[in-house]
Parts: structure tokens; C-alpha cells; sequence
């Protein structure tokens, strides 16, 4: 059972003259699969289509260039791998080149020329503040805040690319973990094993039973998530761990392992509690 990821080939394919836009997710929420973002880019623009990249599992978790990548737009939201909390604010990015030629339809006052005259006629901003709407939500603005610090303290100690590194090592050693140690199951990995092609998680296909696999793990204290599939081996359903290098040790990806290997060899995910399904998986 494999997950059918896009390829770089069959996205040239779907990249003709006839495409204004290219938004693409960087990692993929489901597979993990990320994107070369300035090989993707420079294609998008080889057939005059603008990028709008969506940076949801990408922003604190990989190196992101967008500059370098000469991206166009990117979104991204901030209670993932930046730690500020479920309702975090989200962010936008646009490149310099574009930002005073568009603005995002959620116009407010925070994002006018002159937010204090009330003028009836809504006049943007320059540059990148245009892009804001009303009054932030200043409480977790203040959440998030604390959630980025968290990130650059790690910048005395190399950053990003540090990061990069131990979170390779992290899903890295997850899969060698699941392959070794949950050998009676099938649970075929389908993120690329990779480096250049992984993100900070790991999909698990989990052809049966997976929702209650999931619940009866975090009741034992590994939080990932159930990602339904549509029932074919295209799209199996999925386990997902997503690994913050920040704060997650070596150790806990080794006993969250010896957690799943004992949820599936107990048959514990059987009990009535696990297979209730609820709005959030
Ligand atoms: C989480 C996520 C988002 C963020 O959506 P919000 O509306 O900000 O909650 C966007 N795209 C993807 C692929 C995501 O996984």
C-alpha cells in the first residue's frame, strides 16, 4: 500500500500556459512530502504562473527561502511549528517585488493608508502592512510571541539548520524504529525516506483500525493524528507524528514507538473508548 504522491514530473506536466496560479503546500499535511521550492518556483514562472505557497507544516520546522526561492506569495499558520497555541494568528508573506500591486480581500483598518482619518474610500497601505484586516487578537498575538521566541532562542546554537539536522535525525530514527520494532504490523511508511523530500513528520498507512490506534496512543500520552483516506490504496489512511525539534527528545521518539508496538500487540485500540469518533482526529 503506497500513498500516490505528486511527483515533480506530473506537477511540470499540470504546469502549462493556461495556469495563473500555482498553490502548493511546501510539506505535504498528509504524506510529509516536501517540495523544492525554488526548482517548483522557477517552473511556475517558466509558464507565467505566480506561487502562493502554503507554509502550514513548514514555518519552524524546515529551512524556508523564500527570497532565494523567489517565491510570490506564502501563507502559513502560526499554533503549528511556531507554538502559539489552537486560534494562533496567521501569517501572509509577499514578496517585495509584488506587495504594494495586491492586497488580500479581507481588507480592514489596520491595513488602510490612514487607519485614523475613517475616510469612506478604503485606501491600502504600502508595502506589507496593507495586508492586515482589523484589530489583532492581541491575547494571542502575545501567545504566538512567546511560541517565536521559543524558535530564535534557538539561533545562538545554529538555527534553523541545526534544527533541520536534529529533525532529520528524529524521523530518521522514528522509521528505523517502526521498521524494527513493529515488524508484526503493517504499517508501510509513506513519507519519502529522503532527506531533500521529507518534512519534520512521518506518515504511517494504517489500513485498519487506524483512528482507534491513534486515540489509544494519545491516551497513553503520544499525540499524533488520524488522517481518514478514501478507502483506496491510492489514499490509505494515515497515522501521522509530527516531530517539533525544538523540544522533542530522541528518547520520547523511542517511546512513543514502544508505545505504538504496544497499543498494536495488546489489541488494546479495541476497547469501546478508542472507537468513538469525534469531531477532532
Ligand atoms: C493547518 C493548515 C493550515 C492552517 O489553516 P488555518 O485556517 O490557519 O487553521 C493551512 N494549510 C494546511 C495544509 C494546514 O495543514
Amino acid at each position: 500500500m503506497t500513498l500516490k504522491l505528486t511527483t515533480a514530473e506530473e506537477l511540470s506536466q499540470d504546469l502549462t500556459a493556461d495556469v495563473a496560479v500555482l498553490m502548493l503546500t511546501h510539506v505535504n499535511y498528509r504524506s510529509g512530502r516536501m517540495f523544492d521550492m525554488a526548482a517548483v518556483t522557477a517552473q511556475a514562472h517558466a509558464v507565467g504562473a505566480l506561487t502562493v505557497w502554503d507554509l502550514a507544516h513548514s514555518a519552524g520546522a524546515v529551512p524556508v527561502d523564500l527570497n532565494a526561492a523567489q517565491a510570490d506569495f506564502a501563507i502559513g499558520c502560526g499554533y503549528k511549528y511556531l507554538n502559539g497555541g489552537p486560534g494562533a494568528p496567521a501569517f501572509v508573506w509577499a514578496h517585495a517585488r509584488h506587495a504594494d500591486r495586491f492586497w488580500q480581500p479581507l481588507s480592514g483598518w489596520m491595513g488602510h493608508a490612514h487607519p485614523f482619518t475613517f475616510d469612506t474610500l478604503y485606501a491600502p497601505a504600502q508595502g506589507i502592512s496593507r495586508y492586515l484586516c482589523g484589530s489583532p487578537a492581541v491575547l494571542a498575538m502575545s501567545a504566538l510571541e512567546c511560541g517565536v521566541d521559543t524558535l530564535l532562542a534557538a539561533e545562538p546554537h545554529g538555527g534553523m539548520a541545526a534544527l533541520r539536522a536534529k529533525s532529520l535525525k528524529l524521523t530518521d530514527l522514528f522509521i528505523a524504529q517502526v521498521r524494527e520494532r513493529c515488524t508484526a504490523h503493517s504499517l508501510p511508511v509513506v513519507t519519502p525516506t529522503s532527506h531533500g523530500e521529507r518534512g519534520s513528520q512521518v506518515s504511517l498507512a494504517c489500513p485498519q483500525h487506524g483512528y482507534a490506534v491513534m486515540q489509544a496512543l494519545i491516551a497513553r500520552g503520544v499525540i499524533g493524528d488520524f488522517r481518514a483516506g478514501d478507502g483506496t490504496a491510492a489514499e490509505p489512511d494515515l497515522l501521522r507524528f509530527g516531530f517539533t525539534p525544538l523540544y522533542v527528545r530522541f528518547v520520547d521518539v523511542f517511546d512513543a514507538v514502544t508505545a505504538l508496538a504496544a497499543v498494536l500487540d495488546s489489541g488494546e485500540w479495541r476497547e469501546a473508548r478508542f472507537n468513538q469518533k469525534a469531531a477532532v482526529t
